[in-house]
């Protein structure tokens, strides 16, 4: 259960992830920055304040986004594919790109921001089972650290009423979040933004690209199921050798199986005058990756485009045909397996045709 903040404000409650220092500070453990918090002060992501010096969560089941999606959207290509997985955002960020699509809630305010409204972790999960979702997802802004006194309730509530669980993170997570988190999520997709820390320095604004990478190896090595997008944008991350390294990494920390998508970059809020990602520069990415032997290697952001399309790695047979966010068709055995060769395919759950669209609620 969540403690009420020593000031009593609605939608306060105090964080687990802190520290008491000296003269009133309180030190934020919920992600790599540590913020040195003085009283009456926010962290860098606006998301805790020190009250009398306890930390405090801001912005408690505050939700900013609801939506009914396709799992695929998130994406996950090989989790429960054709499912659909209620989605909720909050507000707030612990990083701050330049080129967020979601930059109007991820790099707002979370107690100043007008446009919230309540739900209870038992109301959000009523509403996925009400739905007929499989999952719940936290996403569209970081939910995990700037909400994670609400994400852990919602998701253990979720979890118990047989609900999968799904995060769709930046990875800039702490150890102490890790610890906590990661129990509590079946599956991610995290967001690898480049493969140096000088585009997390001058892009996302962190220093270090490592938290980020420790948290794609911590989630894979507690067993839960891992893809990754890495976004592509013009001049800025899509350098062959940048592209080859990560792939490397993926092949040899995280595992050749795990699905990799490369995402077309369309001009967003500070890079709105950055070009879209020419589509070569998404085949070259997918190539690259397939030569460094990643076996499920998908373009994002085409619709369309083959690459969305899941092939046997072994014969090269079409599994699930995909067109954009919806599964067409699936052709795998009852147990995953390639229908022709009988190579059996990473995927968890089983494969099911698309039954409807995308649902705004
Ligand atoms: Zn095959």
């Amino acid at each position: 259960m969540v403690e009420s903040c020593p000031d009593g404000k609605a939608h306060r409650v105090r964080a687990k992830l802190q520290e008491s220092l000296s003269g009133g500070k309180v030190r934020c453990l919920a992600c790599p920055r540590r913020c040195i918090i003085p009283e009456g002060m926010y962290g860098l992501c606006k998301s805790k304040v020190n009250v009398n010096g306890v930390l405090c969560e801001v912005n408690y089941g505050m939700v900013s986004s609801v939506a009914i999606d396709p799992v695929e959207k998130k994406p996950l290509f090989h989790f429960m594919p054709g499912s659909m997985t209620y989605s909720i955002g909050t507000v707030g960020c612990n990083l701050f790109c330049e080129h967020c699509q979601n930059w109007v809630i991820s790099q707002s305010e979370p107690e100043s921001f007008p446009h919230t409204s309540y739900l209870s972790p038992h109301e959000a999960v009523s509403e996925a089972l009400r739905y007929g979702a499989s999952s719940v997802a936290f996403t569209y802004n970081e939910p995990t650290i700037v909400s994670m006194e609400w994400v852990c309730e919602t998701a253990e509530l979720a979890k118990r009423m047989g609900l999968a669980t799904i995060s769709v993170t930046n990875g800039y997570w702490s150890e102490e979040a890790r610890e906590r988190l990661i129990p509590l999520i079946d599956a991610a997709n995290v967001d690898v933004k480049a493969f140096e820390d000088y585009f997390y320095r001058r892009v996302a604004k962190a220093p270090f690209i490592k938290p980020v990478l420790d948290t794609v190896t911590a989630l894979k090595s507690a067993g839960k199921h891992v893809e990754l997008t890495y976004l592509i944008i013009p001049a800025y991350n899509d350098e062959e050798d940048e592209i080859r390294s990560f792939s490397k990494w993926v092949v040899s920390e995280v595992g050749s199986d795990t699905p990799v998508h490369f995402s077309r970059f369309f001009p967003h809020y500070k890079m709105r005058r950055v070009p879209p990602t020419p589509l070569e520069k998404i085949k070259r990415a997918v190539k690259i990756a397939r030569e460094e032997g990643v076996r499920y290697v998908y373009a994002g952001n085409v619709p369309g485009d083959p690459s969305e399309n899941t092939y046997c790695p072994k014969c090269g047979a079409l599994l699930i045909r995909r067109y954009g966010f919806s599964v067409e068709r699936c052709d795998l055995s009852e147990d995953n397996r390639c229908l022709k060769c009988g190579e059996p395919i990473p995927i968890v759950g089983r494969c099911t045709r698309s039954s409807g669209f995308p649902l705004l609620i």
